[in-house]
């Protein structure tokens, strides 16, 4: 079970819980909409600090020993990288994507792979060399868009195995 949340105003549930449930075979619960924490933004590069919401997403509902995601519409980075499409936090349990940068007429698309990639980091999955692998990591839209949005049978041996 995930349970999914997303920054307020956005509406990517549908799409992104058909994706988890598919790919990963992952039961999926809308769980909420949230607003990203002012301590997230850093004003000196005008982005947020993905773990700092990944933290902010974890605290929502402690108790709960499912995996959480969460869904936002703010530029994220993480430490030694300008940008990032997602994070996975696999000692909370917890992932993140932005759906900053996936804009375009693929942006549907894009969430979905970015959403099953970094969950399927939650689940112990490592990146992939596979460049159609949804594990594979993607530096650019170009490369999420050349990936496909499932496991290859390497990386889905390792999930059922
Ligand atoms: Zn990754
Ligand atoms: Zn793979």
């Amino acid at each position: 079970m995930i349970e999914v949340y997303q920054q307020e105003n956005c509406d990517r549930y549908a799409s992104t819980a058909k994706a988890l449930e598919k790919e990963l075979m992952l039961k999926t619960v809308s769980a909420g909409s949230f607003s990203v924490p002012s301590n997230a933004f850093n004003p000196l590069r005008h982005q947020h600090d993905a773990m700092a919401i990944i933290d902010h997403v974890a605290a929502l509902n402690p108790v709960s020993k499912n995996l959480k995601i969460g869904i936002v519409q703010v530029d994220i980075y993480s430490q030694g990288m300008n940008f990032i499409f997602g994070l996975a936090d696999p000692l909370s349990h917890t992932a993140l994507v932005s759906t900053y940068r996936l804009s375009g007429e693929n942006i549907h698309k894009r969430i979905c792979k970015e959403v099953v990639h970094e969950v399927g980091h939650l689940l112990g999955l490592s990146h992939c060399s596979d460049t159609s692998c949804v594990m594979c990591f993607s530096n650019t839209v170009e490369d999420t868009d050349r990936k496909e949005q499932t496991l290859c049978s390497e990386c889905r041996r390792k999930l059922e195995g």
